[in-house]
């Protein structure tokens, strides 16, 4: 797997859709999970006018955030090395994998213990750092048994979300020597903890990723439930922050309205267990901390998205993940089936302007287009737009975006019979025709129409149209196809 594609696996997605829809336990387990975290949202937002404030102040704490991105970078770089934090900066993947590795080699070290981190996830870098001989390991737990299983996050916020409490017991009991199988879940989280625990305390390095980064204070914010973020920042004598560009917010004020949002919408949970605010690298005078911490801060594609003002809201994004919980299609196929770091609503729409229309877009048709994504968004993307508008640039080559793989997803035959449609409804002759023709020969459309009938009824038209029963009743229209 090579670092451009080891965000986005560009297998057939047709086909994974396939296995999902086929594979009944992974339909159970999404839907039972997806069925707890709304229900748990709900729970969280009583007061439906309560919500929509503070989805508007969320919005508004971003876009003006965003607005002001160039700037707020520059003030993050320097408040963070006046800090003593050394910072990076990665245009694409390939450099941010090359700048880890350089820290890593800079101390020898050939052991990382990993906090969650997506961005990690999305430039591939535990398999580019295995290719360099240095093992990661993820402390999250759900990251944790997901690496177990050589497998990949199925969600953005709780990856393991694919497998039931047997399918982990089994895999702790096959996976780790001189473990029995038991489904008890208190047991299971404790062999996990003991396996890592040792790890924290032999890792050279310990990487993270950025929820929130202050930029009037330069400190990094982290949200999480089980203290590895904790551990994996402050045990290792070097610590490694991998943000997003579009995570930087201006001051400390800016983080109470998006951390009630993030923890509601995302586990359906007042606060987290956990809020790290980094600041710099342990003090001479201080007992722990890391000696070091680097910032590596990565574009991959951000800039692009910024420079287009439809696409820049994608930016907004705070990775909760309730878009997916909502998702009636997400909840069907599970995370897998998109091939993406990123599946679900936001990954339609991350995902291709990451890695391009032509390797990401196929994944753009997997929508129905019903919103719930949008009512579920914390800071109010407009994920079905975004979502249209990359379909759009997708079969257009003409397209005034910027993304990669423009018209690229077009297929002639689909041009053709869209052309033909286009036509059809332009000319009222040709209309009246077919519709003649549908409802007097409507017996013989076939009740098969390839894939599109495989879990649908094919249509049938009425034996006779609105307008002809209109017409025998004597009701006058406007129709087009009245006049002559
Ligand atoms: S698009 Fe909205 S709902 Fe989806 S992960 Fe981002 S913030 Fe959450």
């Amino acid at each position: 797997m090579t670092t451009q594609d080891a965000g986005h696996i560009n297998l057939n997605f047709k086909n994974r859709v396939n296995e999902a829809l086929a594979d009944q336990e992974l339909r159970g387990n999404f839907r039972g999970a997806m069925d707890f975290l709304m229900q748990k949202r709900a729970a969280m937002f009583p007061d439906q006018e309560d919500l929509e404030a503070l989805r508007k102040r969320g919005e508004q704490v971003r876009n003006r955030c965003l607005q002001q991105l160039p700037d707020l970078l520059e003030q993050l770089e320097a408040q963070c090395v006046s800090n003593g934090i050394q910072v990076h900066w990665a245009e694409t993947a390939e450099q941010a994998n090359n700048i880890i590795l350089g820290i890593m080699r800079d101390h020898q070290a050939t052991r990382m213990v990993k906090g969650k981190s997506m961005a990690s996830e999305e430039i591939g870098l535990n398999h580019f750092l295995a290719d360099h001989g240095i093992e990661a390991l993820e402390s999250d737990m759900g990251e944790y048994i997901v690496q177990l299983d050589h497998s990949t996050p199925s969600h953005i916020i709780m990856p393991a979300i694919h497998k039931n409490k047997q399918q982990i017991a089994r895999l702790f009991h096959e996976k780790t020597p001189g473990v029995e199988y038991t489904e008890d879940v208190d047991k299971l989280i404790g062999t996990g903890r003991e396996v890592l625990r040792q790890k924290f305390f032999e890792a050279e390095v310990g990487l993270s990723g950025v929820n929130f980064a202050v930029a009037e204070t330069g400190t990094l914010c982290l949200v999480e439930n089980e203290g590895n973020g904790r551990m994996s920042t402050t045990v290792p004598p070097v610590h490694i922050a991998l943000c997003g560009i579009e995570k930087v917010v201006q001051s400390l004020a800016d983080i109470p309205p998006l951390y009630r949002l993030l923890t509601r919408s995302a586990t359906g949970q007042a606060i987290t267990t956990y809020f790290n605010m980094i600041s710099g690298p342990r003090k001479p005078d201080e007992l722990d901390g890391p000696q070091e911490v680097h910032l590596v801060l990565l574009d991959n594609g951000r800039s692009r998205m910024y420079a287009d003002k439809q696409l820049q809201q994608t930016l907004r994004c705070i990775r909760c993940g309730a878009c997916m919980n909502h998702c009636p299609v997400y909840t069907r196929i599970g995370g897998h089936a998109y091939g993406s770091t990123y599946p679900g609503p936001i990954g339609q729409v991350v995902s291709p302007q990451i890695w391009g229309l032509n390797n990401a877009g196929n994944i753009t048709q997997a929508c129905s287009l019903n919103g719930a994504c949008r009512d579920a968004c914390p800071v109010n993307i407009p994920l079905p737009d975004l979502i249209r508008r990359l379909r759009h640039d997708g079969n257009n080559s003409t397209a005034e975006g910027q993304t990669a793989g423009q018209g690229q997803l077009r297929k002639p035959a689909e041009a053709v019979i869209w052309k033909f449609w286009a036509l059809l409804n332009r000319s009222p002759l040709l209309y009246r025709l077919t519709l003649w023709s549908a409802t007097r020969f409507r017996k013989l459309i076939p009740s098969h129409i390839g894939p599109w009938t495989r879990y649908r009824s094919a249509p049938r038209p009425a034996s006779k149209s609105l307008h002809d029963l209109m017409k025998a009743s004597g009701t006058q229209t406007n129709h087009p196809t009245n006049q002559p």
